[in-house]
């Protein structure tokens, strides 16, 4: 493993965060390196938007829905120390938004969640297969267990 520079964080705000944001702390601490995070709208209406578009964390939208997603990203930030120029929401699909977020910041590792799928789920693929299979750097896919702590630090 050489030594990394830029970590980018995938983050789903599922239960399981804790654990991913931990390692991917960890490393960065490991390595010195600078720490992203970045969490892809996919689950609520973005009307004349294309996909891959950027959206500033620091203006009111005035639109609730996409309000609360600003929140959570910034809790977590902030709970964790990313700085504000690391903190990236996008919308759109989100393995294409995390491998294109990581090129663009020239990420040189992805740190995300795996949840090790069986049967059909595995047939229909995952976030963190398809970004394993499409990212130019680094990928660690952490191995998620049904009671994982929620803390992120
Ligand atoms: P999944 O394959 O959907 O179970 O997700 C596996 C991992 O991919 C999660 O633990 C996150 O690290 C990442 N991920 C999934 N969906 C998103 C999203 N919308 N934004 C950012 N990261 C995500």
């Amino acid at each position: 493993m050489g030594d990394y520079q830029h970590i980018l964080l995938a983050v789903d705000y599922s239960g399981h965060d804790g654990a991913v944001a931990r390692k991917a702390k960890a490393l960065a601490r490991k390595y010195q390196a600078r720490l992203s995070i970045i969490h892809v709208l996919d689950n609520i209406p973005m009307p004349d938007m294309p996909y891959g578009a950027v959206i500033p964390l620091d203006q009111d939208s005035g639109y609730d829905l996409l309000e609360a997603e600003k929140s959570q990203l910034i809790q977590i930030a902030d709970e964790m120390g990313v700085e504000h120029a690391s903190r990236w929401l996008v919308w759109g699909v989100p393995h294409q938004e995390i491998v294109a977020a990581a090129e663009r910041e020239k990420a040189d590792l992805i740190v995300l969640g795996s949840h090790g799928r069986h049967g059909l789920a595995l047939l229909l693929g995952s976030t963190a297969n398809s970004v394993l299979h499409e990212a130019n750097c680094d990928v660690m896919a952490v191995r998620l267990q049904d009671s994982e702590s929620k803390h992120f630090i």
